[in-house]
């Protein structure tokens, strides 16, 4: 197949000249066929790829053209996370302890710190996980929901270079951090994404805190306000038995039947979580052309259940929309989506004790075009295809963990994580150049993220308990 690719013409999108070639690497296009061009090139014009081919053509074709030496490395499409909190737990990271009962970490800890958030704290905790994500290869990020300062969540994403989707956190319910009534509630949405139109680099969504914590006249405005404005939502549901139990004493119905009822589900709409779903729920879901972000590690991590209930594999299967997502620094820790694939894989074997279920090849598609069509950006990004926005990934290769070299999906979801990830291009533009950021100063950031922690736990009341004794020895 390889031999094949090679020999055929340069896919090209236009006439139009090269700004940036990305030279010499192992090409994972993620097209039709998953061709892999070994020592291909791509052609980026402004934001788009304009073509993917031979490296001798392509070169002679664009002579004008920066050239990115990506020899030997393999070149991938940006990978998607489908659900990430920006904000909250990035300053809080490995602070809360990770024995609680069920509920206490939102509750007891994440709101507490949203509700303590200022604007700055709000820039400097997406700023780390704008970067983070881009370290990992991440150039997608489904925001999960801020809570008070979108907008300042927005500028930091563009500032970063990371693509994504951002949303004010909206619940009606009687207390918490912003809780207002329903009509406020989507007035703000609505403000949100009027601000930051589909289509952008950063784009708002309509963004429910979802759980069990707003109103069917709030879900019902909450989707109709997404399709007025042709735009995504994105909302929690059924990470554990909770919502279920709550959704039946409330309305006889499981969360995603009554979902149904209320006209909230469609392409419009991702739902986090999605573990907790029975036989109807998951019909109603492919019914409806609904979308799962996926977060495995969380699920572990917080002991929900996934092992047991989660049935994310077989909605795959069933010809469902599913991303991955890796959700938040205190539930799930890494913005690493590689990480996240291998989880995926390994738990839809080893639920059926199957090991010819789920290849890494499935897993890599959910970490990039088939995340993408989950989160309505198909036709935008996930592959490396002429017209599609240049979002662009070279992982080195000369290091340890990738030597020697094996089949790619195999490598790039068993074999490695996120940390051998060098360059990162995004939207055509280069943002993370041998491991750092070319748009901002990373000492800068790091110094003032320690010190809003510092202040924000102290405004939020929240002292950390240390596990073991930390003693002064100085
Ligand atoms: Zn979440």
């Amino acid at each position: 197949m390889l031999r094949r690719q090679m020999a055929e013409p340069v896919h090209e999108h236009n006439d139009g000249h090269a700004d940036l070639l990305v030279v010499g690497g192992d090409v994972v296009t993620m097209n039709a066929r998953r061709e892999v061009l070994a020592g291909g090139t791509v052609a980026i014009a402004g934001n788009r790829i304009l073509a993917v081919g031979r490296t001798s053509e392509l070169r002679a074709r664009h002579p004008g053209a920066a050239v990115l030496d990506a020899t030997g490395t393999v070149v991938t499409p940006g990978l998607v996370n489908g659900h990430q909190h920006l904000t909250g737990d990035p300053l809080a990271r490995s602070c809360i302890p990770d024995l609680l009962p069920p509920g206490a970490s939102i509750f007891e800890w994440s709101v507490p710190l949203h509700a303590a958030h200022t604007e700055h704290d709000d820039d400097v905790s997406a700023s780390l996980s704008a970067l983070e994500s881009l370290r990992y290869g991440v150039t997608t990020v489904v925001e999960a929901g801020t809570v008070a300062h979108p907008h300042r969540v927005a500028a930091a994403m563009a500032r970063v270079g990371v693509r994504g989707t951002i949303g004010t956190w909206g619940w009606d319910i009687e207390q918490g951090p912003y809780a207002a009534p329903c009509d406020e509630v989507l007035d703000r949405q609505r403000e949100v994404v009027e601000a930051h139109p589909p289509g952008g680099l950063v784009e708002g969504w309509v963004t429910l805190v979802g759980h069990d914590l707003a109103s069917d006249e709030l879900l019902a405005g909450a989707a109709d306000l997404a399709r007025e404005l042709g735009t995504g939502m994105t909302m929690h549901i059924s990470p554990t038995s909770s919502d279920p139990e709550r959704y039946l004493a409330r309305s006889g119905r499981r969360p995603l039947v009554h979902l149904r009822e209320l006209g909230v589900l469609g392409p419009h709409l991702v739902l986090a979580h999605a573990v907790w779903l029975d036989d109807e729920e998951i019909a109603a879901l492919l019914d409806t052309g609904t979308a799962v972000a996926y977060c495995p590690w969380a699920y572990m991590r917080l002991g929900q259940g996934v092992a047991r209930m989660g049935r994310h594999a077989e909605i795959v299967e069933r010809g469902g929309r599913v991303s991955l997502g890796c959700d938040a620094s205190n539930a799930g820790d890494l913005a690493d989506i590689l990480r996240a694939a291998a989880l995926a894989a390994a738990l839809a074997r080893d639920v059926r004790i199957d090991p010819e279920r789920f290849g890494a090849d499935t897993a890599f598609e959910l970490a990039t075009v088939a995340g993408a069509q989950a989160v309505g950006m198909g036709d935008r990004i996930g592959s490396i295809e002429p017209g599609k926005l240049a979002d662009i990934v070279v992982h080195d290769t000369r290091n340890v963990t990738w030597t020697p070299r094996g089949d790619h999906a195999l490598h790039l979801v068993w074999g490695t994580d996120g940390r051998t990830v060098r360059d990162v291009i995004v939207d055509g533009r280069i943002v993370l150049r041998d491991g750092h950021s070319t748009c901002i100063d990373e000492p800068s950031l790091f110094e003032a993220a320690a010190e809003a922690q510092a202040s924000l736990l102290a405004r939020a009341g929240i002292s950390v308990p240390h596990r073991w004794p930390v003693v002064p020895a100085d």
